[in-house]
């Protein structure tokens, strides 16, 4: 049989595919299971408009057998199947797709569940694959084909033996040795675990001969070995399920089997939107902030899917860094991606649902902080930092998002208070929002500064990290009022400033002292905000005695 050669584009393509537009070799499995289930969905809209087809469901699946022996992986599925033609058009042409052709033919809405378009994915199989077959039997045609190819110099195709409509794919796997090892392709597990992975809510039944050991009866520690076959795959994705039909544990379930984070998560958030752009998604708000959290290590970003197949581990892209804390997955069908599947283009419907995401998260904290207050100061506890930072990047653009979900310690709650509550309990004598700085509660509770608003009967927030003060300087303001440092020079607290009598009466003491420490402090003045303390520090623009330190042990 004559080989065809590839077109010289084809050729090219081909070699750079096969060394880099994928990453991870694993993934050639995702694409045939991709395609298969591409074909069983043609079958699928063609009986939806074909009378004297019926569509039953129990007929169409997916088989994966490898053999360790010939070191062959056999994937067969009861799609459509091919012709000769369209053998000669989507395999001996890289870069054109059947699948894509399909989907503009098909005026069909439905049509959009088609995963291929870019007519690419086959030819990942030659990452792990010294030569392919493909047999195969249209519904269309009564004849089979059989197409092979060794990879770059071209393919066969001849006449074959084959009773049902269908493709069966034979990959000979690669035997490098040692240096590439492509066994796990052969194994049981080893594929197993990257269907589960990729291609777990593929909705057609992906199936393997799976090896039990039973006990033998009567027998102690004997077992027997057979094989059966099972469905490797679940199906139907819990996104795609009816809220009302699924419970916390089954969300903590999948929690766990994702590995979204060893915790129980504190919240779930499930989101169906079918409008302009539609896509599912699950998301968590984690109890405890993962080791490597406030570490450079840290990745943000939520699995992305495209129907139901793995596209993405950590799409950055749909979580703004101060929500960097969510765990989960999105699932839509309308995102355009490019031909790797691997990076997504920065496009418009990623950028909406990212934003339709975010006011989701932003709503579920701030209804976890109304309703579940105790869950809301575990979760605080873990990623309040988060939060104070996301306010203090960006210079306070994402004040409006973050500020109602701050919480701080408060002088006479004794506990954490949001700005909120602070302002709504303010006296009316009362203009700022007070706040002091120190390492501790307890340490904050025994600085002077801290006397004379106390003594007013107003409310202190405590600042105990570096990031909370940067972070309130960025929103100067919360419902109008300002923040103030207790130790600022200015309180704006009655009769503070009236201290001219003794300064005039001690005139010589006050400058004595000032000279003495002329190096250390601008000026020496008489206060009356102390009450037990004989002296305070106080500072006398906009920057704390805190924040100054902070900022002269930064590293410039
Ligand atoms: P894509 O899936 O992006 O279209 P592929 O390279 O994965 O690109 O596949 C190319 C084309 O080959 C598909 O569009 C489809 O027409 C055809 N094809 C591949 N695998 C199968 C299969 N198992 N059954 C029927 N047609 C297939
Ligand atoms: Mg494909």
């Amino acid at each position: 049989m004559a080989k065809t050669e590839f077109k010289a584009e084809s050729k090219r393509l081909l070699e750079l595919m096969i060394n880099s537009i994928y990453s991870h070799k694993e993934i050639f499995l995702r694409e045939l299971m991709s395609n298969a289930s591409d074909a069983i969905d043609k079958i699928y809209y063609r009986a939806l408009t074909d009378d004297s087809l019926t569509f039953d469901k129990d007929q169409y699946y997916i088989k994966v057998t490898p053999d360790k022996e010939s070191r062959t992986l056999h994937i067969s599925d009861t799609g459509i199947g091919m012709t000769k033609d369209e053998m000669e058009d989507n395999l001996g042409i890289i870069a054109k797709s059947g699948s894509l052709a399909f989907k503009n033919e098909t005026e069909l809405q439905d049509g959009h569940d088609i995963i291929g378009q870019f007519g690419v994915g086959f030819y990942s199989s030659f990452m792990v694959a010294d030569q392919v077959t493909v047999i195969s039997k249209s519904l269309d045609s009564d004849e089979a084909y059989k197409w092979e190819s060794e990879g770059t110099d071209g393919y066969s195709i001849e006449p074959y033996e084959k009773e049902t409509v269908g493709t069966d794919i034979i990959l000979k796997i690669k035997d490098n040795g040692e240096e590439e090892n492509y066994d796990d392709f052969l194994e049981e597990q080893g594929l197993k675990t990257v269907i589960k992975k990729y291609s777990d809510f593929i909705r057609y039944p992906i199936k393997m001969d799976v090896t039990v050991q039973q006990p033998k009866e009567d027998e102690e520690d004997e077992y027997e070995e057979y094989q059966e076959e099972q469905t490797v795959n679940n199906m139907v994705p819990i996104w795609k399920k009816n809220k009302s039909e699924l419970t916390d544990e089954d969300y903590e379930n999948f929690y766990a089997e994702k590995r979204y984070g060893f915790d129980k998560p504190l919240k779930h958030i499930h989101i169906n939107v079918d409008g302009q752009i539609r896509y599912d998604a699950i998301l968590f708000i984690p109890e405890s902030a993962p080791p490597d959290y406030y570490t450079a290590d840290f990745e943000k970003g939520l699995e992305l899917y495209s129907s139901g197949v793995l596209i993405m581990n950590k799409s950055a892209d749909l979580l703004p860094d101060y929500f960097g804390f969510v765990k989960g997955m999105v699932d839509s069908e309308d995102l355009s991606l490019n031909i790797s599947r691997e990076m997504l283009q920065h496009d418009r419907q990623l950028k909406t649902i990212a934003k339709n995401i975010k006011n989701k998260i932003k709503n579920n904290l701030q209804t976890m902080l109304k309703n579940d207050r105790e869950n809301y100061e575990k979760f605080y506890k873990a990623f309040g930092r988060q939060l104070k930072f996301g306010v203090y990047n960006d210079f306070g653009m994402n004040k409006e998002d973050l500020q109602d979900l701050l919480m701080f310690y408060s002088s006479t709650e004794k506990k954490l208070v949001t700005l909120d509550e602070y302002v709504s309990r303010m006296p009316k004598d009362q203009t700022y929002i007070y706040y002091a700085s120190g390492n501790s509660y307890d340490k904050i509770d025994k600085l002077p500064q801290t006397e004379l608003v106390a003594d007013k009967g107003y409310e202190i927030l405590y600042f105990t990290e570096e990031v909370d003060e940067f972070a309130i300087k960025m929103l100067t303001n919360y419902k109008e009022k300002e923040f103030k440092s207790v130790s600022s020079s200015d309180l704006d607290i009655e009769n503070e400033d009236d201290n001219t009598e003794e300064e005039q009466e001690n005139k010589e003491v006050f400058a004595a002292m000032k000279e003495a420490i002329s190096d250390k402090v601008k000026d020496v003045k008489a206060s009356k905000r102390l009450k037990s303390h004989p002296v305070v520090l106080a500072s006398d623009g906009e920057i704390s005695i805190e924040m100054e330190k902070v900022l002269q042990s930064m590293p410039n």
